[in-house]
């Protein structure tokens, strides 16, 4: 068969309000062309995360049932922790309440003012950690990683060139090393074993601790059995051990790759940093058989472990984010190529080239799609990542000015996808008539939260 179909059926369903445009347009005034300031409740389709907006399947909402809430020595913990280890092969597991507490516990324990943490590309959650323990945070992409249109199997690799120089230059300050797969915030494009493997070699001949940022590591090893030659035979759960045993530990935010609407974990080989973590665990998450979390939680989160690496599941979800990827680039809707595994980005840049880049070409879609068709996805550029140059006043933009439609797992049906590519299409045959957007209010820090918009 070609055709690839959701391999689940709907035992609940939640209402979607269906709102017309007339309503739409004062809903996203009043919410200061800010799509974060929307109810989620007048929004139709929600592209906002796929972090902790995942179906819970029936087996998940049973395991919450039969969750055990001992304050101390929990059945579900050991559930949890048997499953962490069947997979990660880590002997240490810390829960947490999600993936950022264990980055700022881990942290806390291995990083210290003047240290260095390399990566492919730090999360903004990773690198806020490791700038408040006094360390730097820093990226080591190749060229071929940050160009939106080229075409290769994993443009999320890290530069080994980077970093065998860094080792060189700067070995001494670098307490671990990290790879983030997928590679979030860099198209959320994968990582091949084969740099997993050369990362974990480089930084072990130093003694220095790999750690990978886990949290899409099903949608990554999948990535690796389709394109990496000698795994195509191998089932999801080999693969995705044979990478975590190149590394000394783990961060995970069970948010993404656990179907968990909450939840994380902190594991490592490493005995004395266990030890001191779970003193920290203890101090602000909770006695370390629960963490941050209920015991229900824990119990969800093994059961989604479980689910995450079916290879049904898998083929239906990359399948399903590609179907979306590939409509939008032949309606002429450029995108970040190839597509990633939790998410499109649309480059706003290019497909709205009359709308100057201090006029925020990717909030300026964002709004129009939210008018458009009830659509929510979040503008990843100039104004997430862009300065105002203090002597000028004028803006210091973000290398590209994306759009993320990141995809929930298991919510929506290709119905919904082809609405989006639908309303895409609308909008891509309107184009010029879009206008830019300025500041009405910016707030200082993380200013795509809380500013204040209006069109130019
Ligand atoms: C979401 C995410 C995190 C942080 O996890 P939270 O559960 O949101 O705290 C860290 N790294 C990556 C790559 C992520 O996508």
């Amino acid at each position: 068969m070609k055709t690839i179909i959701e391999p689940f059926k709907i035992k609940m369903v939640e209402r979607i309000r269906m709102t017309s445009r007339e309503e739409r347009v004062p809903i996203i005034r009043e919410a200061h062309f800010n799509p974060f300031l929307i109810r989620s409740e007048d929004v139709l389709l929600d592209f906002l995360t796929d972090s902790g907006t995942s179906s819970m399947s029936d087996r998940q909402w049973s395991a919450l049932i039969s969750g055990d809430e001992a304050y101390a020595g929990s059945r579900s913990y050991f559930d949890f922790e048997r499953k962490v280890r069947e997979i990660t092969g880590f002997e240490h597991v810390l829960p947490t309440h999600q993936g950022r507490a264990s980055e700022r516990i881990l942290f806390s324990v291995a990083a210290k003012a003047g240290d260095i943490i390399p990566n492919n590309t730090h999360f903004d959650t990773t690198r806020a950690n490791i700038e408040h323990a006094g360390a730097s945070a820093l990226d080591l992409m190749p060229a071929e990683g940050l160009d939106p249109d080229l075409d290769a199997p994993f443009k999320g690799n890290m530069d080994l060139g980077k970093l065998e120089e860094l080792l060189e230059r700067e070995g001494h300050r670098i307490p671990l090393g990290m790879i983030t797969v997928t590679n979030n915030a860099s198209g959320g494009q994968p990582v091949s074993m084969e740099n997993i493997r050369a990362v974990s070699s480089l930084l072990r001949s130093r003694n220095i601790p790999f750690f990978i940022d886990a949290c899409r590591f099903a949608e990554n090893a999948y990535f690796i059995q389709q394109r990496e030659a000698g795994y195509q035979d191998r089932s999801l759960l080999s693969i995705a051990q044979e990478m975590f045993s190149y590394a000394d530990g783990c961060t995970m935010s069970a948010k993404k790759d656990a179907f968990a609407n909450i939840g994380g974990f902190l594991a490592m080989n490493n005995a004395s940093w266990a030890e001191k973590a779970g003193t920290l665990l203890v101090l602000t998450e909770g006695f370390p058989t629960y963490g941050g979390l209920a015991g229900r939680d824990l119990a969800a989160i093994a059961q989604g472990l479980e689910e995450i690496l079916d290879q049904d599941y898998m083929a239906y979800r990359i399948r399903s984010t590609g179907y979306l990827g590939e409509h939008l680039r032949t309606i002429g809707v450029p995108i970040f190529w190839p597509p990633g595994g939790h998410a499109i980005y649309i480059n706003a840049r290019k497909f709205l080239p009359h709308i100057p880049v201090d006029q925020y070409p990717g909030q300026a879609l964002v709004v129009e799609m939210y008018l458009e068709a009830g659509i929510r996805a979040v503008e990843v550029g100039s104004v997430m990542f862009g300065r105002t140059d203090p002597g000028t006043g004028k803006l210091i933009p973000a290398r590209n000015d994306l759009v993320r439609m990141a995809i929930p797992r298991r919510v929506y049906t290709q119905s919904h996808i082809d609405y989006v590519i639908e309303a895409m299409e609308n909008l891509a045959s309107r184009k010029e008539s879009i206008r830019g957007i300025r500041f009405v209010k910016e707030s200082p820090v993380l200013r795509h939260f809380t500013s204040w918009f209006e069109p130019v």
